[in-house]
């Protein structure tokens, strides 16, 4: 089967979050299942691709091509979609040439695909380009669309006054269409134009369905009924695996989990913390968003680091920056707060932490728990989307600690509850080995997304 793939982010040639795992990750799974994938993304800064043309990059990566399209003007840029300080004005215009110029370069290169999968908002616009432009096009005649909502935060909402720039008739600025409350959205058209709509796991599948989670979408959603799929995301244990893991101070596996001890030494050394077997260590990698539970997090964060050793590596909106930044100046003993975006720290946090925050508002699916579980690493989590159907308490036979109300209060009184096994050496043990077996890989996932495909090209 031929699969094009479209996502503004992807693993290893740019990453902001869970989006670019999974751009990296889900294609090259599916070329082991046996389809012929194509993965379009921009040519950002610092990207060199194996081979370069006037208008687009290309290299091959497990089985996959991954093309670049180019355009210095919009893609040269330091960040990826802005700055702390706010988005670039004309994503708009960045992301609606991208999505043109994926069917263009389609055309250039005759490749005749059966399923077209975009992700979020920012490549949306390929289907509603396909459906509204390019239907008369041999070439894509035989071709069904699928939009994967992996944040629908995100919307991609424009200002009225933008809408000529995406060069598509007048008669689609409606409500009906893309029109959202007088600004442009190009999810909402994403999902109204796609044939198919999924997004990264099963609970997020329907609340998004629910006002409380459905950011107005809720009822466009619902429309789309059967046609909205829930897949929950997996990771790519070529890169997460604390037994193959270049970046970690010392390796280890399921075996020998006695070396992670190696690692937390070492990290707590390296980022000036208390050198301490005994302290809890609490992890975060996230970006700093206001999804990612800042909120309650930093209205107990005085007492949790009057308790606790914390490490927070993370980047992204600059209240969150600020903020933690006061608490970092505050409580230089048992804080280290690394405001960058950093691969490397990122892999060493999780193989030395002994439990990972994942106090989330929502989240969508999350693949920081997923990658825990590898690294012997027990996630705390609150009990909504995806962390939902992956994260079962200790207390209900699963390998995590969960809240079920979002609050500081809530949120403290778990940490309690783990810190006190965590003291109980043989029971935390007994964790720690359950959760290293876990597997979500993505031979299973990309099994789902093949299924899916099938069903649209019959
Ligand atoms: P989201 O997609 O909402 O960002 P996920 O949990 O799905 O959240 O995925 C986050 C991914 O991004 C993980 O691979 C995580 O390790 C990584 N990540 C987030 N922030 C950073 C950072 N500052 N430095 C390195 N990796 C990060």
């Amino acid at each position: 089967m031929n699969v094009v793939f479209c996502s503004s982010e992807v693993f290893p040639f740019a990453k902001t979050g869970g989006l670019a795992d999974v751009s990296g990750a889900l294609p090259q799974a599916l070329a082991r299942k046996g389809c012929t994938v194509k993965v379009f993304q921009p040519l950002y800064k610092n990207i060199k691709p194996e081979k370069l043309y006037d208008d687009y990059g290309l290299t091959r990566l497990g089985g996959v091509d991954f093309y670049f399209i180019k355009n210095d003007e919009y893609y040269l840029r330091e960040g990826i979609y802005g700055t702390p300080k706010g988005d670039y004005p004309d994503n708009l215009e960045r992301f609606s040439f991208f999505s043109k110029q994926v069917l263009e370069v389609l055309k250039k290169i005759n490749f005749s695909p059966q399923i077209i999968n975009c992700n979020d908002w920012q490549t949306s616009m390929v289907n509603i380009y396909l459906k509204l432009l390019y239907s008369k096009e041999p070439l894509f005649a035989k071709t069904k669309t699928i939009l994967t909502i992996h944040n629908l935060a995100y919307q991609g909402l424009f200002v009225r006054e933008k809408y000529p720039y995406l060069g598509i008739s007048k008669q689609y600025f409606t409500p009906q269409y893309l029109e959202f409350y007088d600004k442009v959205s190009l999810l909402k058209g994403g999902i109204i134009f796609s044939d198919l709509v999924t997004t990264v796991s099963p609970t997020y599948a329907r609340e998004i369905k629910t006002p409380a989670f459905g950011c107005g979408l809720e009822g466009v959603l619902k429309e789309k009924g059967k046609d909205v799929v829930g897949i929950l995301n997996a990771i790519d244990y070529d890169v997460w695996d604390p037994a193959k893991d270049d970046y970690l101070y010392k390796r280890y596996s399921p075996n020998n989990l006695a070396d992670k001890a190696v690692n937390k030494t070492a990290l707590q050394k390296e980022l000036g913390l208390k050198v301490d077997q005994e302290a809890f260590l609490l992890s975060m990698v996230s970006r700093l968003a206001e999804q990612k539970g800042l909120d309650i997090l930093s209205e107990g964060l005085d007492e949790i680091l009057g308790k606790y050793q914390v490490v927070i590596l993370g980047f992204g909106e600059e209240c969150y920056h600020t903020m933690l930044g006061a608490k970092a100046d505050k409580f230089k003993d048992s804080f280290s707060l690394n405001l960058k975006f950093d691969e490397s720290l990122a892999h060493k946090i999780y193989g030395a932490s002994d439990a990972f925050l994942m106090p989330s508002r929502f989240e969508p699916c999350g693949l920081s728990q997923m990658i825990s579980y590898k690294y012997a690493t027990v996630p705390i989590a609150n009990h909504t989307g995806g962390l939902a159907d992956t994260v079962i308490d200790v207390a209900g036979g699963g390998g995590g600690f969960v809240f079920n109300n979002y609050s500081a209060s809530d949120l403290l009184l778990t940490l309690e509850r783990a810190q006190s096994l965590f003291k109980n050496k043989s029971q935390w043990q007994e964790i720690l080995e359950k959760i290293v077996n876990y597997n979500f890989s993505w031979e299973v996932a990309a099994g789902h997304y093949l299924d899916v495909y099938k069903s649209l090209s019959t």
